[in-house]
């Protein structure tokens, strides 16, 4: 029997894939396949935010990622954080906001994975197909370790190679590359930091959290930060760690205050004096060569040596805690190579991108579902313009 050659065949069942699916599904009579590796759909999606999945933040903007701001500009002004809203309250999720910032799903993250399922399933879904290679012929032929799928269109959606255990490679890579795509290699992002030797001083004090700012290569971001027994995590690192490759970060310990005034006429003691856990202050004055006194009691000169410090700390990471804890990847296929409207590849008709393999990444706090989900959509509708008769 010949083999069926669909209309569309989309590369992975995560957050981009399912969503683009769902909108060809909706929006036009356009055969679907999609093609997974893992048993099921969504493996991220459903250990994302907790559980709980933070679907999209009360600010996007070009500003919030990594990557050619001018295409993510395109792309969000086709489906936007508000269409991606709507679009799941009309299907009846109504996300919750946490901090005045985040949306995350009310209950559990299978509510938007069982609103993705439903919206895309008159596509025809094939779990277990470990994908190896994809070539053009008259039509895309794909093949996984057990067949081959023919289609007129294909969407690679196949994520970053982050958190392998979830079934992540760098399978959309190495597709690409053989259809003549440069990319930029994964690193992780998103992932906590490793310390050098004279940072150790902070694994002592595991468990600690507080506010803090961090700037590098030239952000400022401002989050919780968590010192763990491996280094620095929380979101403001994980933000902080998109943006760094090597060198030094600073870190201002104490954001929303002026230690000048702090200390200015305060008889208490420094460790208490701080709006900071004391044991995180009485080890960092230790680690600066400074005596826990009465505030008032500094001379001059550790009066700057404090100020310093806990305004702008140096700090040279030695690296990140890698592919199997990093949230994301940065990198992917060179966006220079793709329609900044449409995603379809410039170099091959009918082929587009979608999601974590596109050479753009967001910092942590939903920003890279809504960039998956709306990456789906873009290149889902302009699929379905290209077939319009
Ligand atoms: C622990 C964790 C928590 C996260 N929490 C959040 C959050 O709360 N908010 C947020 O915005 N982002 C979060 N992220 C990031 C987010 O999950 C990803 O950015 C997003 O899933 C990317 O969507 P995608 O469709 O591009 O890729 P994915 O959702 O990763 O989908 C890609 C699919 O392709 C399949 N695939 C890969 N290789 C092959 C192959 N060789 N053959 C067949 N199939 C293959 C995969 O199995 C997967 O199903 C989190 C990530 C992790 C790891």
């Amino acid at each position: 029997m010949a083999e069926r050659t669909y209309d569309v065949m989309i590369l992975g069942a995560g957050a981009s894939g399912m969503m683009c699916a769902a909108q060809l599904n909706e929006k036009s009579d356009l055969s679907v396949v999609v093609i997974e590796g893992n048993e099921k759909a969504a493996k991220k999606l459903k250990v994302s935010g907790g559980g709980k999945c933070n679907i999209t933040n009360v600010n996007v903007s070009a500003s919030n990622y990594l990557g050619d701001e001018q295409l993510i500009e395109s792309i969000f002004s086709q489906f936007s954080k508000e269409d991606l809203l709507l679009w799941l309250e009309h299907r009846g999720l109504k996300p919750v906001l946490r901090k005045e910032q985040y949306y995350f799903c009310p209950k559990s993250s299978e509510e938007i994975i069982e609103i993705l399922k439903a919206a895309s399933a008159k596509s025809d879904y094939k779990f277990g197909e470990e994908i190896i290679s994809l070539s053009k012929e008259e039509h895309f032929v794909l093949k996984t370790k057990k067949r081959k799928y023919k289609a007129k269109n294909v969407v690679i959606a196949t994520g970053g190679k982050s958190f392998g255990s979830l079934g992540a490679s760098e399978i959309g890579l190495e597709l690409a590359a053989s259809l003549g795509h440069e990319s930029i290699s994964f690193l992780p992002a998103l992932a906590g930091f490793t310390l050098q030797k004279n940072a150790f001083w902070m694994k002592e004090l595991s468990g600690i959290s507080f506010e803090a700012e961090v700037t590098v290569a030239g952000k400022t971001l401002y989050e919780d930060m968590l010192l763990t027994h491996k280094g620095l995590s929380g979101p403001v690192v994980l933000s902080a760690s998109l943006y760094w490759s090597k060198g030094e970060i600073s870190i201002n310990f104490l954001p929303k205050n002026n230690l000048v005034d702090l200390l200015h006429n305060n008889r208490r003691l420094l460790s208490t004096a701080l709006p900071l856990p004391k044991r995180f202050t009485q080890a960092f004055i230790v680690h600066l060569g400074i005596k826990d006194r009465a505030c008032v009691d500094y001379k001059n000169d550790e009066r700057a040596l404090l100020v310093s410090a806990f305004h702008t700390y140096h700090l040279a990471p030695a690296g990140t805690y890698g592919f199997s804890k990093a949230e994301v990847c940065k990198g992917g296929v060179k966006t220079e190579t793709l329609n900044s409207w449409t995603l379809e590849s410039n170099i091959l008709e009918n082929l587009f991108f979608a999601g974590e393999v596109v050479d753009i990444t967001g910092e942590l706090g939903g920003y890279n579902f809504q960039w998956a989900f709306s990456s789906g959509v873009v290149a889902a509708q302009h699929i379905i313009e290209n077939n319009k008769v």
